[in-house]
């Protein structure tokens, strides 16, 4: 990959160089070096954009389900068409391990989740003798993070432009290579002018334009809960429609009937997912605590299956930390742990042997954690697992829904109903049995993990306003 500068954001169908100048590194997180830069847009950049995308709302609103059935299918092949391009800036730019391919699919997927969405949804209703009509809500600003930046991107822009909704997309400055990637294939896609424009800068500048605007009657974003509060604060003076998808501290919850030699790797993948940069993350493990030592046995066995290394090698499950701030936060966690009581079983503070460049952690698995300690209720967003212990089902929830976080959960058991019981007692907006997963189930928070929902129905049904006309 060229080390360029990318010098141009997407403003009404056209690659345009920002009014800003700030120039900001961009680093391959594998080797800690600047591989290029990004310039960042300013104020003056999103009001074009946001002008461009409401100039483009009257037309974009009344297109058909046909024609936005078609604008998505453009969308999915012009990703589809880039997606090794897209894997690869995935690696270089996020450290990404190159078997998570799942990186650019979930984004096609998401195009396809929508379109199947969009295919049977009810725009028009009818409540006793009214028609309640579904409306888009109008120019819609998408806020992304850096942490599966091609997906996040790709599901809020099917999302509202399903709904006849136009966008600004904000996305992390970090992911502008990814990012300028996904801006070529939505060029390709051949969308009216001003539908969907992508304006990369700074959170406090384009983000805070974007969440203050009397024309921007909507925001959906996804990134950590104390950004998801100012944006709730800054939203309020215009009363915004909003989606938040926010952080998470997600249990698993292995119960007492569990086969613990296929319900100890499963929780310990849900943990480490995307390097541990996950916010579904299953990074509380609750054990029954008479098996403690069976399953801690079993978990120190299966650290083996997550290997850190160069994500270029096809055998690395966990890749660089993003950002040195990441890695540095990942370590004040870990040294905090210790600290508080927690036993290391395995890895550590500091970096894995023979990996001294770049923002590689060791793979962490802490045992004699207790709810109360701060890598129990803080979100680290890095490979570092707590395995607590539970006195009996009550117990297990009891601790699994004592937290400011309600994003996940998992449970496994040999039993599903049993399963589906204890499911039924989580704070949290999603919950998988034994590994179970529906990508257009709805997805979102209790709590402090947020407001709304996204993907399939749910999600598209934030992108619209409800009208009731009474006859
Ligand atoms: P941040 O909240 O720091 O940033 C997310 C996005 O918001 C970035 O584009 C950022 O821009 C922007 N932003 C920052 N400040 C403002 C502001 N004042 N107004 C508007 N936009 C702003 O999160 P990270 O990027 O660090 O991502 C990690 C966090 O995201 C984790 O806490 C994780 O849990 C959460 N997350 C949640 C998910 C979910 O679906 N619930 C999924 C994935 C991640 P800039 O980069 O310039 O700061």
């Amino acid at each position: 990959m060229e080390q360029a500068v990318i010098d141009t954001i997407y403003v009404d169908g056209e690659f345009v160089i920002p009014h800003g100048t700030e120039l900001f590194d961009l680093h391959n997180p594998a080797s800690g070096k600047v591989i290029g830069q990004v310039r960042l847009a300013d104020e003056v950049d999103t009001e074009l954009a946001v002008a461009a995308a409401k100039r483009a709302l009257p037309e974009w609103s009344a297109t058909s389900r046909e024609d936005r059935i078609d604008a998505l299918r453009r969308l999915r092949e012009a990703v589809v068409a880039r997606r090794e391009e897209l894997l690869e800036a995935s690696r270089i730019e996020y450290g990404a391990p190159v078997r998570n391919e799942w990186m650019v699919d979930s984004a096609v997927g998401a195009f396809d989740g929508m379109i199947s969405t969009l295919e049977a949804f009810a725009f028009v209703r009818e409540v006793g003798s009214a028609t309640v009509e579904m409306v888009p809500v109008g120019v819609s600003g998408l806020i992304t993070p850096w942490n599966s930046n091609v997906f996040f991107i790709a599901d809020k822009v099917a999302t509202a432009l399903a709904a006849g909704c136009t966008t600004v997309v904000k996305p992390s400055e970090m992911s502008a290579t990814q990012t300028q990637i996904m801006t070529q294939a939505i060029h390709e896609a051949d969308l009216p002018r001003g539908v969907v424009n992508v304006v990369t800068g700074r959170g406090e500048v384009v983000g805070t334009t974007l969440t203050r605007h009397p024309d921007v009657p909507r925001i959906s974003f996804t990134g950590s809960t104390g950004v998801g509060k100012v944006i709730f604060r800054e939203s309020a003076e215009h009363l915004k429609s909003l989606t938040l998808e926010l952080g998470g501290k997600s249990p698993s919850i292995i119960l007492d009937d569990a086969d613990l030699e296929a319900a100890v790797p499963g929780a310990l993948f849900s943990g480490f997912v995307n390097s541990g940069q996950a916010c579904v993350a299953g990074t509380r493990i609750l054990v029954p605590e008479g098996r403690v030592e069976e399953a801690i046995e079993i978990a120190v066995k299966h650290m083996s299956e997550f290997p850190v290394g160069d994500p270029s090698d096809p055998a690395t499950v966990i890749g660089p930390m993003v950002s040195e701030r990441q890695w540095e936060r990942v370590q004040s966690y870990i040294h905090r742990g210790v600290e508080e009581g927690a036993r290391i079983l395995v890895g550590g503070a500091g970096r894995p042997e023979g990996l001294q460049d770049g923002y590689f952690v060791r793979p962490t698995l802490f045992a004699d954690v207790t709810n109360d300690m701060t890598i129990a209720r803080e979100e680290i967003f890095g490979p570092v697992l707590s395995i607590l212990t539970y006195r009996d089902e009550d117990h297990a929830v009891e601790i699994a829904n004592d937290s400011e976080f309600g994003l996940h959960a998992y449970v496994f058991s040999a039993d599903s109903e049993r399963a589906h019981r204890v499911a039924s007692r989580l704070q949290a907006g999603r919950v998988s049995i034994n590994g179970g997963y529906e990508p257009i189930s709805p997805f979102g928070g209790f709590k402090n993990s947020g407001i709304g929902r996204e993907y399939g129905a749910y999600g598209l049904e934030g992108f619209l306003e409800v009208r009731s006309v009474m006859k």
